[in-house]
């Protein structure tokens, strides 16, 4: 019985509804899954009344942008209260703070007589988390620069006339706003961010655990990374990161964790009912 702890759903990037990502997950066999959208917990709901009576459990799930420096680090929370409103408050933030930011881009760009819708932006980036290369697309598009990458260097980048500073939360603060919706915090994909020390550095912070088995992990990321859950205590989950693309794409149930993961989850959450004992930290 294995679970796939990290899909993503129309409510962020992803192609399918929460529905049609029960189904597929049904259809692969899984026994449990979560939703763990960008920033937002808003399609938790929908995924839990399309899981009843199927026989599949889902965790309610969210993945948090954070940055440290300039890197982007995920933090995914689970047995998150979803009705919470700091929670929600704070998601909220993450997801307006991107949108002002483009909207005083456009205005940067404005001002050196550069004109870009903003609504023809928003619906380039569609559910996508909106950013500069969405910017930069549409410069590029629209024959401001030559190439993106061109309209990147000589106006967006930091530094550059059009840049302006992201409203961003560090990793510690996801955690923390994970942690106080009552739910567990893990570290993302660690094999694609590169960033060990700040892992380490979460433990401190209250961090449950560390996603080991992802798509885009090599064997010996995964190894790397079973071994530092295994020392730090931390619970070793997956997931397939799926954004229900067919084809290049990674599929749901292409990475997954066996059941007792999200038990160990579910102990480490304030989930857990008062009168069990606090369970194993690691699996
Ligand atoms: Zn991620
Ligand atoms: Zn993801």
């Amino acid at each position: 019985m294995r679970a796939d702890l990290h899909v993503h759903t129309r409510y962020s990037d992803g192609t399918l509804t929460p529905a049609e990502t029960v189904a597929v997950a049904v259809e692969s066999g899984l026994a449990a899954l979560s939703i763990t959208d960008h920033d937002t917990v808003a399609g938790t709901a929908e995924a839990a009344a399309a899981a009843e009576g199927v026989g599949l459990i889902t965790i309610p799930g969210v993945e948090v942008s954070a940055r440290e420096g300039p890197y982007d680090v995920h933090i995914l929370g689970y047995f998150v209260d979803t009705a919470d409103a700091d929670l929600i408050e704070f998601l909220r933030l993450l997801a307006e703070g991107r949108l002002a930011r483009a909207r005083v881009i456009l205005e940067r760009l404005a001002a050196m007589d550069i004109h870009l819708d903003f609504d023809e932006l928003t619906d380039r980036a569609a559910a996508h988390v909106l950013g500069r290369p969405h910017i930069a697309a549409l410069l590029a598009e629209q024959g401001h620069a030559a190439t993106p990458q061109e309209a990147f260097r000589q106006l967006l980048r930091k530094g550059a006339p059009a840049y302006v500073e992201p409203h961003t939360v560090t990793p510690e603060e996801a955690v923390a706003a994970i942690l106080r919706a009552g739910g567990a915090a893990v570290f993302a994909h660690p094999g694609l961010i590169g960033l060990d020390h700040c892992l380490r550095g979460l433990v401190e912070c209250g961090l449950s655990g560390v996603e080991v088995y992802h798509p885009y992990h090599t064997p010996d990321q995964v190894e790397r990374y079973a071994a530092m859950a295994a020392e730090l205590g931390l619970i070793a989950t997956g997931g397939s990161d799926s954004h229900g693309a067919v084809g290049s794409a990674s599929r749901i149930g292409q990475a997954t964790c066996p059941m007792e993961v999200v038990e160990a989850l579910r102990l480490r959450s304030r989930a857990r009912s008062s009168s069990e004992e606090e369970g194993p930290r690691a699996v």
